[in-house]
């Protein structure tokens, strides 16, 4: 095998492999065009303009047929999306909102931002909210929960929709990571209540920032759409999704987290590069993962209760012992095979803002409300999530990914796996 790169050996490869931006890296000419439409059109605002090209109508028309939904929303971002799902669902001030232990921190953010107050669930081996610990923290100021498929691994929805209904609360899918998700054969982002999209650069899909809201439900679409666009329903999308016509009372205060035509541009040549993509990153994925477990029958996998419906985006390695995790993450990106830990391996409460809930507020609002059980966060109350954050390996995949790439995510792995771990067992070091 020679020696590890880490140690003076030889790469596996000489260059890093494409980088991790799907969309972004699949962009080409199409997003040009697509742009150059709306810029020589001159009317880059969904509502009104010289010549407007329903941009946004039309990846929202996309989408809602590709995802089987009746209704979606593009708006600019997926922090913005689960605010305006959590005011759609009427959750805020006095209210808890239960999000996982290890999520990107906006999750957390955005229920602060609509006036609730995020109590964190523990995660399973899948690094996904285990549903056996959500009894814990429910109380009958738990509201809503917040389902995140990590990294495009599919949830156990059915035993969060059966919890969700025992308990009569609201269930969001923040699908940011895993455009083009499913669970056993349907859409995650339309199982629950609201799913809330992402196309910010890191995600699947991109046109640098953006986001998309779907539901099921008119009512609920009709307030998504008014918070919104500062509380008010267009005739446009009033006649574009034949929604009755309102009346003021059930009007309200809202937002302007309005998409532009030129995100909606370069979404509508995302959206139908989607199916591309996620093939590009099964295939890998699956090949990468046979490969390997059949050179190194102990490795473990990060779990995954759905492989049909993962997008393919990434896989996890773990480890018993943080610091083997540690040595094979320097070990495999000296090889020029890119890996990371997650989160800088802190669950998300850890983090300063959320843990110390900070806010801008007077009085510590929304955190102040006398909520009869109070909400502390304390360090590894979700002990799982520590332990696994401390030893899970993401290798990223690229649709870019050529035969040769792959094959050399196959051979930086076991290369450095064997050479750390496979003489002597396991390191204790
Ligand atoms: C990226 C991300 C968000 C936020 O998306 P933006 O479009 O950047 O606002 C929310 N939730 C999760 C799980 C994410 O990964």
């Amino acid at each position: 095998m020679g020696k590890l790169a880490i140690e003076g050996g030889c790469p596996v490869r000489n260059h890093p492999l494409p980088p991790d931006y799907p969309g972004a890296t699949m962009m080409g000419e199409e997003e040009v065009e697509a742009v150059n439409k709306v810029i020589k059109a001159q009317s880059p605002f969904r509502f009104y303009g010289e010549n407007v090209q329903h941009t946004v109508d039309q990846l929202e028309e996309m989408m809602a047929k590709d995802l089987e939904v009746p209704y979606v929303l593009g708006v600019s971002s997926c922090t913005a999306a689960i605010v305006i799902a959590l005011k759609a669902l009427g959750v805020g001030y006095g209210d808890k909102v239960i999000v996982p232990s290890v999520t990107f921190i906006a999750t957390a953010g955005a229920v602060i931002s609509a006036n609730a107050v995020p109590v964190f669930v523990d995660v399973d081996a899948s690094l996904n909210l285990d549903p056996n610990d959500l009894e814990r923290v429910m109380d009958d100021e738990v509201k809503a929960i917040i389902a995140v498929p990590l990294s495009g691994n599919p949830n156990d929805m059915d035993s969060i929709m059966a919890f969700a209904k025992k308990h009569n609360i609201y269930v969001i899918e923040d699908v940011a990571q895993s455009c083009g998700i499913k669970y056993k054969g349907r859409h995650q982002g339309t199982i629950g209540d609201i799913g809330v999209f992402s196309f910010q650069m890191n995600k699947i899909l991109t046109a640098g920032e953006g986001g998309a809201i779907a539901t099921k439900d008119k009512n609920l679409f009709e307030r998504i759409v008014r918070y919104h666009d500062q509380g008010s329903f267009r005739a446009g999308i009033k006649n574009k999704f034949d929604i009755e016509s309102s009346d003021i009372q059930s009007s309200f205060a809202g937002q302007n987290y309005r998409m532009s035509e030129i995100t909606g541009a370069i979404l509508v040549e995302q959206w139908k590069k989607l199916d591309r993509i996620i093939n590009a990153t099964k295939k890998s994925r699956k090949y990468i993962m046979d490969a390997v477990a059949e050179k190194l029958p102990n490795i473990k996998f990060q779990k995954c209760i759905d492989d049909e419906g993962h997008v393919g985006i990434a896989f996890g390695i773990q480890f018993e012992k943080p610091n083997d995790a540690k040595l094979f993450h320097d070990a495999l990106n000296s090889e020029n095979v890119g890996c990371r830990f997650i989160y800088r391996r802190k669950p998300v409460y850890r983090f300063d803002q959320i843990f110390h809930q900070r806010t801008t507020e007077k009085d510590n609002f929304p955190f102040n409300y006398p909520f009869k059980k109070p909400v502390l966060y304390t360090e590894n109350m979700c002990p799982n999530a520590e332990y696994y954050l401390q030893r899970t390996i993401q290798v990223p995949i690229s649709p870019m990914f050529t035969d040769q790439d792959v094959h050399d995510v196959i051979t930086g792995i076991v290369k450095v796996y064997d050479t750390l771990f496979s003489k002597t067992g396991e390191k204790t070091s």
